[in-house]
């Protein structure tokens, strides 16, 4: 039996994972579960899986949480400290499935307390990758990406070396805008964008799909979890989601890796590691699906990889300034504040009026990351005043 820490366990990837645990529960002690704000939610999984510890991140729900898990013997704790000291409790494995910056000091923490991590919280890579690649190498933690493009990369690197890497490709859907023009994107609503045609998320990174940010900051991911130079990195669009990235070797052989989009199964991946585990998913149809198809991506239409590609480009706290003027984009998106293309062009503006400094520590990233959102919030003020 093997025990798990599960950080966002009633969101999106949360839910999958505990599907999965379901499915093998011999197999799995389920120790720690967090939540934001969703008391009820995370109080019913804590039940049914008999945690030892269940975490609330917002503190003023504390009083709530221990009223719904009274009688139970579930330890219960509250807020961002309390976060961090459960990623130290003691489990052969962590998943990150928080979504957004506050995914970082927890991530962080697990990987400093050397567990290893299946990681999903894109943002925290994005935001802080060369500390959190630093912090695994330092302790022997391993991260386990569960995002599926990056996990389909590591299962096509298995048993070879980095050095032999010709290419990276990414692939990606293209969102559910693909087709759509300048001017039609203008108008779409919340609704529209969080629609994604093959997946189901959580809406943060379902925007992220249909702006193609989310295909910048995996380009972002790739970098540090797969350190063979930028340029070599390439983005495909690939409607269909089967294929979800590509390796080509030195020798020109092109390894990829396929499945249906359901993301129990790069979950399943990164939690069965180095071994595999039963997913209780459709096989894939290949007959059924018939053809797949390929474009270049259109980076008029969609700025938003260009963007990510500059940040990177340029290290230092860029990536950190990018992220937070996105997190602050999208929620305003989301909100009705303002509209869809608003939202690179918001990152856009952050990140050429402000040079943010070059972050070496954790507290670092966090002034980048507050001077990002204070001036994101700002302009948006502004020009809804304006
Ligand atoms: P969801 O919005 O569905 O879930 C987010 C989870 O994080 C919830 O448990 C939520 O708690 C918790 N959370 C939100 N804000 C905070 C906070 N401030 N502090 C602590 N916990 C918080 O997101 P997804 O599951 O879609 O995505 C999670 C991460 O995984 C993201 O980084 C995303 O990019 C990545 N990812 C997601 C994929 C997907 O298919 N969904 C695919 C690949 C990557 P509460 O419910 O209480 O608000």
């Amino acid at each position: 039996m093997r025990s798990l820490s599960l950080f966002g366990a009633t969101g999106s990837v949360g839910q999958s994972t505990l599907d999965l645990v379901r499915h093998d529960a011999a197999s799995w002690q389920v120790s720690v579960l967090t939540a934001h704000s969703d008391v009820a939610g995370l109080a019913a999984l804590a039940r049914e899986f008999q945690v030892k510890l269940a975490v609330i991140a917002d503190p003023s729900r504390y009083d709530e949480l221990v009223a719904a898990l009274a009688g139970t013997g579930i330890e219960v704790a509250a807020g961002p400290d309390a976060l961090v000291d459960a990623a130290k409790h003691p489990v052969d494995l962590v998943v990150a499935a928080i979504v957004g910056i506050a995914g970082l000091a927890p991530t962080m923490a697990a990987l400093e307390a050397g567990h290893n991590v299946a990681l999903a919280n894109k943002e925290s890579l994005v935001s802080s990758g060369a500390l959190m690649m630093q912090a695994a190498r330092a302790s022997g933690a391993t991260i386990l990406p569960i995002d599926s493009e990056h996990n389909a990369i590591f299962q096509c690197l298995t048993g070879s070396s980095l050095e032999d890497v010709r290419r990276i490709i990414l692939t990606a859907s293209g969102g559910p805008f693909r087709t759509k023009s300048a001017a039609e994107m203008a108008v779409m609503t919340p609704a529209q964008a969080v629609a994604h045609p093959n997946w189901s998320m959580g809406a943060k990174i379902s925007v992220d799909s249909a702006t193609m940010m989310n295909k910048g900051l995996e380009l972002i991911e790739a970098h540090h979890l797969f350190p063979i130079g930028l340029e070599k990195i390439e983005i495909l669009v690939h409607p269909q989601s089967v294929i979800h990235s590509l390796v080509e070797y030195r020798d020109r052989s092109t390894l990829a890796q396929l499945g249906s989009p359901d993301m129990r199964i790069p979950i399943a991946s990164a939690m069965a590691w180095p071994r595999r585990m039963h997913a209780p998913c459709q096989p894939l149809d290949l007959t059924r699906i018939g053809r797949l198809d390929f474009e270049a991506p259109d980076e008029q239409r969609f700025p938003a990889t260009a963007l990510c590609r500059a940040a990177i480009s340029e290290g230092g706290g860029r990536p950190a300034q990018l992220n937070a003027a996105n997190e602050i984009a999208v929620a305003a998106f989301l909100a009705g504040k303002i509209g869809f293309t608003a939202i690179v062009d918001l990152v856009k503006h952050v990140m050429d009026h402000e040079s943010p400094v070059a972050p070496t520590s954790l507290h670092d990233i966090f002034m980048v990351d507050a001077a990002s959102r204070q001036h994101a919030q700002i302009l948006m003020d502004a020009h809804a005043h304006g």
